[in-house]
Order: structure tokens, then C-alpha cells, then sequence
């Protein structure tokens, strides 16, 4: 398969998978419609369409980084308990209003929250403990 073939195939799984997958599950994935491919070509295609823009990395302390094709900038919540990454809504202007008067040059903000997804928090939850 072409170079050029490749990073499609990487692009359109991390487009499919929508989950923020890791390089591992794109891999696999991937691997399905093209078997020759190696994870390590993956990666660097990886880092080739991150570079170029057109997919973000999602860097989770501790965890395997994850890939997310929502280019717009927003923040994450990372489930401790069933390992979700999932997408929050921010406002870039609250952000701003933290940074002002701050010195040096800031480019970007990675806004990362740990915890419980809502499905984890409901079934963690004592009131939601006869649902189950
Ligand atoms: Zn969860
Ligand atoms: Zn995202």
C-alpha cells in the first residue's frame, strides 16, 4: 500500500473510531483493511497528520496517548474508572481571562479533568444503587 494510502487509512480510523482512540486501537483496526501495516508505520503516520494539523494528540498523564479528530479547541475528562475519554465544552474566554497579564508566549492550553464519567458517577452513586 502507497505511503500516501496509508495515512488515509489512519485518518478515516481515527475519523470512525470517534472515541479518542490510542494508536493501538487504530492499529487494530487498521490492521483489518490493510494486514501488511505495522504499528510502528501507524505511529508515524500518527505523527505526521498531527503535525500537519489534521488530527489533535490527547495526552493523558500516565496513559497511552489518544488521537481525536475534533480539531476545535475543547477540554477532556478522562474516566478513572471505566478509562472514557470524553469531550468537554469550554469557553476560550475564561481561559483567556486566566492568562492575562501572564509574560511569555502561550500558544496553546490542555485542559485534562480526572474522574467519573456520568454512567460511572450514576452506578458509584448510593441513590443509584437500586438500578442495579
Ligand atoms: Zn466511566
Ligand atoms: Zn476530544
Amino acid at each position: 500500500m502507497r505511503y500516501s494510502k496509508q495515512r488515509e487509512l489512519v485518518m478515516q480510523q481515527v475519523e470512525s473510531l470517534q472515541d479518542h482512540p490510542t494508536a493501538e486501537e487504530i492499529y487494530q483496526n487498521a490492521r483489518k483493511e490493510c494486514p501488511g501495516l505495522s504499528l510502528g508505520t501507524v505511529y508515524r503516520n500518527l505523527n505526521n497528520l498531527v503535525e500537519a494539523g489534521r488530527v489533535r494528540r490527547v495526552s493523558i498523564p500516565g496513559q497511552p496517548d489518544r488521537f481525536d479528530h475534533t480539531l476545535a479547541w475543547h477540554g477532556h475528562l478522562y474516566c478513572t474508572a471505566c478509562g472514557c475519554v470524553e469531550d468537554l465544552a469550554l469557553d476560550p474566554g475564561v481561559v483567556r481571562q486566566l492568562l492575562a497579564g501572564k509574560p511569555g508566549h502561550i500558544t496553546d492550553c490542555v485542559v485534562t479533568w480526572i474522574g467519573l464519567c456520568e454512567a460511572c458517577a450514576r452506578r458509584a452513586a448510593p441513590s443509584g444503587a437500586a438500578a442495579l
